[in-house]
């Protein structure tokens, strides 16, 4: 399925209307607005204008902060009267579950009202329940005589509105019929719309968050798609675009880069808000790193430039559809290593200096490497030039095994290099033991069609597999595609392919849709990525995280965005960081994307006022006993009243449901209450124990 509205092969950002929120504009050609919550109680008038404060000072544009009830919904006034005192006027949202009356207060107070098509009008009570058409009908009508009256006061006072779905809590009645699907998602938001229109009230944003990265991407799109259907060439309603309980420190940076950065290079994405279990502050500069990047994109790739974007791509619009599923490819083995088809995808680091320095550089990378805990380097790809390096590949290769990491070596090898390639092809080279990966050579628009031919000639002759890396604009990459393919001679020989770290996203897009139109559709693809340390003025800090912001948000919201569309079968990563860092960093994108699992997931909602324990500390906790059980969902809640649904796929729960009292759940059933919070951690871990998916920590 190839979605209308979302061009796949360039940023173009969609067009949508323009919604004020106060001063603050969404949509049309706006900047992409930064906003965060508050985690303070709303009845806490100085605590809540202080973070508010700290908030708008840190660069967030719009602040939401949560009205679970009607006296919490009262108080908005008085925060705003203070913020007032304060010369503070960013823009607040008030965000409400389950109290329609609140959200009638609170549209007299604040600029915008968020509410949640799942629970507006309905109770979550997880009830299986069949509705034939006029039963179905019936509750869609009595949902849209409950909502009617908060369009009509938004309308006469000019207060906008977030129609904000989540993945876990849909209501019953839409689980039932749609069940937990990006679908259900769509049509419970569009329900709300349908009231919003027929009352000609158009201020309206959407969400469509999950945990899951997959289902928000999916959803997202979905909705545009949908919009666009309605009012087919219409400026559409903006986009609030976020990954729901993302969690703390790199996975929910990562998470949230994954998310939100691959909807706005979809074009997705008016508004954005990255959801930590931190302090909000600190969500402030990872958004601003997410939309600086998206910025770069969209800028260089504008119409009015000279990028891409204004040039016909010859290759069939890659689907961007709703199955993101892993494009399947054909096996190959690389000294050892399954790559393609079944295996999983693999993680390679690239040294450009191996061989010149083969026993100072096989040290250094063993030591850092050294330091990895559950992951591992699985193949390295280094640099040779001439035949001098060329001699040095077994001293390099014995290095690193005398090391402890004997890892598969690929060549990368310049295609005019004749000494290399005539060595490489004489009968006894390399030792036995010491086969070579794959040879790696470059095409541009000024390689030769003969050129290719003698690399791949050499290579089945030296019986080692080819990866082509192609370089070009994007516009040049059908032809580079159908000059390396046209150009490989006789007999078959294993062959994937990739681009230079430096291209885009949309360009590795280009790449595969036009492997497809060439019948090359199940070439394995090789995604590379650099990461650099930023410069010392980067534009976002790290926040406490080991990896520098600017690295992990370029490479998750490159490489998350092609993985999350089932594109790439190795990560090959060029470090300009600890290696070590490259590697964790990659498998943790890796896992971000719901591509490979190698650790422990932890769903953890960013805390708010209605939270009942320290999230962040609880969290910690939590993950010091179990960040050894790979493939295991922990979730983390704060509240009884939103947690349970919002933690959709998680294994297992841990969720506040009083003062000091925690509720444990398995999947969605309640397996204990009023766990006093002291005794919690430990009756989490006898759970997992008791349901067989605990494993006792390795011994360093
Ligand atoms: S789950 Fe967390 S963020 Fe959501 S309403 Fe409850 S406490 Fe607030």
């Amino acid at each position: 399925m190839i979605l209308r509205g979302i061009d796949p092969f360039s940023p173009a950002r969609r067009r949508t209307r323009v919604v004020s929120v106060g001063d603050v504009k969404i949509g049309g050609q706006n900047p992409i607005r930064i906003q965060s919550m508050t985690n303070t109680d709303t009845m806490d008038t100085a605590g809540t204008v202080e973070q508010v404060t700290k908030l708008a000072e840190a660069g967030c544009e719009i602040v939401r902060v949560t009205a679970p009830s009607i006296r919490d919904a009262e108080n908005l006034r008085g925060i705003r009267e203070q913020l007032v005192k304060l010369g503070i006027d960013v823009p607040l949202v008030a965000d409400i579950h389950f109290t329609p009356n609140a959200a009638m207060i609170a549209a007299d107070i604040v600029e915008k009202v968020r509410i949640n098509p799942g629970n507006y009008a309905d109770k979550k009570k997880f009830e299986v329940r069949e509705y034939d058409e006029s039963q179905y009908g019936e509750e869609v009508e009595r949902v849209a005589d409950r909502f009617r009256p908060l369009v009509l006061r938004c309308q006469t006072n000019g207060t906008a509105m977030r129609i904000g779905t989540n993945h876990g809590s849909l209501s019953d009645r839409i689980m039932n019929r749609f069940g937990d699907t990006a679908l259900g998602m769509v049509e419970s938001a569009l329900e709300f719309l349908d009231v919003c229109e027929a009352e000609s009230y158009f201020d309206v944003v959407f969400s469509m968050k999950a945990s899951n990265t997959q289902v928000a991407i999916t959803a997202y799109r979905l909705l545009a798609e949908r919009l666009e259907a309605r009012k087919p060439g219409e400026d559409s309603y903006p986009f609030h675009v976020g990954v729901t309980e993302a969690g703390a420190a790199e996975d929910g940076r990562i998470k949230s880069a994954i998310g939100i950065g691959s909807l706005l290079e979809d074009g997705l994405g008016d508004t954005i808000r990255v959801s930590l279990t931190e302090d909000p502050v600190r969500e402030v500069p990872v958004a601003r790193g997410i939309t600086e990047r998206a910025g770069r994109d969209l800028i260089v790739s504008s119409p009015t430039s000279s990028g891409d974007a204004s040039i016909e791509i010859d290759a069939t619009p890659i689907d961007l559809g709703l199955e993101q599923t892993r494009r399947s490819s054909v096996a190959m083995n690389w000294a050892g290593l399954d790559v393609g088809g079944e295996a999983p995808i693999r993680v390679e680091l690239e040294i450009a200096d191996a061989l010149a320095r083969p026993a100072e550089v096989a040290a250094r990378i063993a030591t850092e490497l050294s330091a990895l805990h559950d992951v591992e380097c699985e193949s390295l790809l280094i640099g040779c030039s001439g035949s001098e390096e060329f001699s040095r590949i077994v001293e390099f290769h014995r290095e690193l095994e005398s090391l402890g990491q004997g890892l598969p070596i690929s060549l990368r090898i310049d295609l005019a290099d004749d000494e290399v390639l005539d060595g490489a092809t004489q009968p006894v080279v390399l030792p036995i033991e010491m086969s070579l990966g794959r040879w790696v050579g470059r095409i541009d628009a000024s390689t030769k069609g003969s050129d290719i031919l003698r690399f791949a000639e050499a290579a089945r002759k030296a019986r080692v597999s080819i990866e082509w890396e192609l370089s070009g604009q994007n516009h040049e990459i059908p032809g580079l595609v159908r000059a390396a393919l046209s150009n490989m001679g006789g007999d078959s020989l294993d062959c994937a392919v990739s681009l230079v770290p430096s291209a885009s996203l949309h360009a590795v897009r280009i790449l595969a849709a036009t492997l497809a139109d060439q019948q090359a559709s199940t070439l394995p693809i090789v995604l590379r990525q650099r990461m650099d340390a930023p410069p010392t003025s980067a534009s976002v800090d790290s926040a406490g995280t080991s990896i520098p912001d600017a690295a992990l948000i370029d490479a998750s919201v490159r490489l998350g965005s092609l993985l999350c569309d089932g594109i790439g079968d190795v990560v090959s990563v060029h470090s300009g960081i600890d290696v070590a860092v490259a590697v964790d960093l990659t498998y943790r994108i890796l896992q971000g994307a719901r591509q490979r699992t190698t650790r422990t997931e932890y769903i953890s909602c960013p805390s708010c006022g209605r939270t009942l324990f320290d999230l962040e500390e609880t969290t910690a906790k939590i993950q010091a006993r179990t960040d050894h059980l790979p493939g295991l969902k922990i979730a983390v809640m704060g509240c009884i009243v939103n947690g349970p649904g919002e933690m959709a796929d998680a294994d297992f729960g841990y969720v506040g449901s009083g003062v000091g009292q925690i509720t444990l759940y398995v999947g969605k059933e309640v397996v204990a209450r009023a766990v006093p919070e002291i005794e919690a951690t430990d009756r989490l871990v006898e759970l997992i124990r008791d349901n067989g998916r605990w494993v006792d920590e390795p011994e360093d």
